[in-house]
């Protein structure tokens, strides 16, 4: 079932987004080589609360394992998704995917960036780079009257062109008063084909894109996701409402934009 939103509901999910925004802008500030994952997680779930939302990932239910312990998803490297904050200090050339997801006055927000930890190569830079162009280009098929199918075409067909592999096993989802709701949002796709987008519809893009293989594995705790070829692996992630003439990108990456291109 797919709740189409009010223009007064799309604000309350933009109000949400807004917080995961500002998070994230937060980790950006002092993600560097020596700082460790649990501490971006103490950051971000202070930085939640103290702005009157809830962070939604904590408790997060496993139908496999224990909830996620955890204010924020942290993963490293070759780790694409669910990667739990760890005591382990961030090494120069890491790179680290933090997916935030807040609850406030009823709705969720959802976004994920993936942050350079002092000087990353370039090969692995570059993978960043398509990773959030394929976000976009996904976004910009994001308007009514297209098709699911589109969304997942043009994420995939970016990526692949520049030789990375596509993740499957994870996609993008609506969002609204739940954090995952209808429809299921894949990353690949045939253009023309899926459901029709339609006014009021919010959905999270969000491209998990692997330097090699997309081939991944569980680990023992049931959350970590891991590229079994052990190449890294990126992933961005946008919600945004759906409209006649385009998008309305609810979460936002300028803040974070803004401080990279300080620190370069
Ligand atoms: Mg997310
Ligand atoms: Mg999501």
């Amino acid at each position: 079932m797919i709740y189409l939103k009010t223009d007064d509901e799309i604000e309350l999910l933009r109000e949400a987004n807004a917080i995961v925004a500002g998070t994230l802008a937060e980790i950006a500030k002092v993600v560097r080589p020596g700082v460790t994952t649990k501490q971006l997680d103490t950051l971000a779930d202070q930085y939640i609360r103290d702005n009157g939302a809830v962070p939604t990932f904590k408790g997060f239910p496993n139908p496999y394992g224990s909830p996620f312990p955890a204010s924020i998803c942290t993963s490293v490297n070759d780790v694409i998704v669910h990667g739990v904050p760890t005591d382990e200090p961030l090494k120069d050339g890491d790179i680290v995917s933090v997916d935030c997801g807040t609850y406030i006055d009823g709705f969720n927000g959802d976004s994920c960036y993936t942050f350079c930890v002092g000087e990353v190569s370039s090969e692995v830079q570059a993978l960043l780079r398509v990773t959030k162009e394929a976000l976009y280009k996904g976004i910009e098929q994001a308007v009514a009257g297209r098709r699911l199918g589109d969304i997942g075409y043009a994420v995939q067909s970016h990526a692949e062109s520049s030789g990375y592999g596509v993740v499957r096993e994870f996609v993008g989802h609506g969002i609204g008063r739940e954090m995952h709701e209808d429809p299921m949002v894949p990353n690949y796709g045939k253009p023309g084909n899926g459901k029709v987008l339609k006014n009021g519809m919010c959905i999270a893009i969000e491209p998990m894109i692997t330097m090699g293989s997309p081939s991944l594995y569980l680990c023992d705790d049931r959350w970590t996701v891991r590229t079994r070829d052990g190449q890294p692996a990126a992933h961005f992630e946008h919600s945004l409402a759906i409209h006649r003439g385009g998008a309305d990108i609810l979460s936002s990456f300028a803040e974070i934009e803004k401080i990279e291109s300080q620190s370069r």
